[in-house]
């Protein structure tokens, strides 16, 4: 079966896979390879202990959803999302409370720690007073230049990143009424004219993002901004909406704008779990060239001939695999007619017989195994695969 699909999103591969393949086309046209950041001078801003901007990897970041100021709940959910391969996560800070929870979250978490704030300068200053190693503000509602003012002292003082963020729902009447509504045009002259207040003030530790949850329209929006300032852009799709659209749309969006060399960190936006943000920014930067490692999942979509539960096994698979630091690619095929020929392109995989399968593995059936105990044998021979590799590094 030529159409394998990862199963992890698997609308969002497809999607990803034809833009990939349009951009193929027109590479010579565009004049740059799959996985080079054109935006290379980016300048490098440093959020507690990691880099974003330069040469430096697109790294991944989400945000909590629970209530700050619970420092129990906050800190179980960040630690799972460090596992889960977050590099950087933002806390929304609503009250001068979940700003004070901030020193004792900080202390208990390995990433950096990101405030959000909105409206009230006061917790901006809170925040970074309490341990926050950058704050997201909008300098359009934090309540004038003189609050703006006070928020860049204090971040001055401990060389705090700002991000400076525009939503395309907040841009100023001015410039609707300038541009004929909300453009691209529009909410890059919003971010710009933010930037440069905060410059006027002597401070450049920053980074910028601008959300939209037009997909065409935030696309624009990088591909302008891009060239017009050399600040680390934070990208993501705002409110893309549930899972399956999310991914979708953050697919489309950052796929396009990170093939461009556009973006120093992301954020996949679901109304779901972080960590199915994680996991969907993971699988775009790897697809996309940006990331390696970890176990990649293939499987085929199931036909007439499949004879094995293969839909619960390769969910199965996909979960039996969080756990496995390897850089392998595991397929699980539903029959024995173009299973085993597909499974031998993997590094190990699984091709499903009548309540059986075999295992293969570089090209070779190693094992026959009843249908119940596949998905135990392959786990059994992925962690071989994990010693061996242990082995052969020491
Ligand atoms: S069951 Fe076999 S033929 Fe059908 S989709 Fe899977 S691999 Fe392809």
């Amino acid at each position: 079966m030529k159409d394998n699909l990862i199963i992890e999103g698997i609308a969002v591969n497809k999607l990803i896979l034809s833009t990939c393949l349009f951009m193929a086309v027109s590479q010579v046209n565009l004049g740059y390879e799959v996985g080079r950041n054109m935006r290379e001078n980016t300048k490098v801003i440093a959020i507690g202990n990691k880099v974003i901007g330069g040469n430096n990897p697109i790294l991944i970041q989400s945000m909590t959803n629970t209530k700050t100021e619970n420092v129990e709940e906050t800190v179980a959910q960040i630690l799972a999302l460090e596992a889960a391969g977050c590099d950087i996560i933002r806390c929304a800070v609503p009250t001068m409370q979940a700003a004070e929870a901030l020193a004792e979250i900080k202390n208990k978490i390995h990433i950096p720690l990101v405030a959000d704030i909105h409206f009230d300068y006061r917790l901006a200053i809170a925040a970074i007073e309490f341990g926050a190693d950058k704050i997201r503000i909008n300098p359009g509602n934090i309540g004038g230049l003189d609050n703006l003012k006070a928020v860049v002292k204090v971040a001055k003082e401990r060389n705090i990143p700002i991000r400076v963020g525009v939503n395309s729902g907040s841009l100023e009447k001015e410039l609707v009424a300038k541009y004929h509504g909300v453009t691209a045009e529009g909410i890059v002259e919003s971010a710009l004219d933010k930037v440069r207040i905060i410059e006027e003030l002597g401070y450049y530790n920053l980074v910028i993002s601008i959300k939209s949850s037009d997909v065409l329209m935030c696309i624009k929006t990088h591909e302008i901004i891009a060239k017009q300032t050399n600040y680390p852009l934070h990208v993501g799709i705002t409110e893309a909406g549930t899972v399956l659209a999310g991914n979708i749309k953050s697919a489309v969006g950052l796929g396009v704008i990170l093939y461009q060399g556009i973006g120093d960190t992301i954020r996949v936006s679901l109304t779901g779990s972080p960590i199915e943000e994680v996991k969907s920014a993971k699988l775009i930067l790897k697809t996309l060239g940006f990331r390696k490692g970890g176990v990649e999942l293939v499987s085929c979509p199931t036909c007439g001939r499949t004879q094995i539960d293969l839909i619960r096994l390769a969910g199965e698979v996909e979960a039996m695999v969080q756990d496995i630091d390897l850089d392998v690619k595991v397929a699980v095929m539903g029959c024995a007619v173009n299973g085993p020929g597909e499974a031998k392109e993997a590094d190990i995989g699984i091709a499903g017989g009548i309540g059986e399968g075999i295992i293969i593995k570089k090209g070779k059936v190693i094992r026959k195994v009843p249908e119940a105990e596949l998905l135990s044998s392959l786990r059994e021979e992925l962690l071989n695969m994990k010693k061996l590799q242990e082995q052969e590094i020491v």
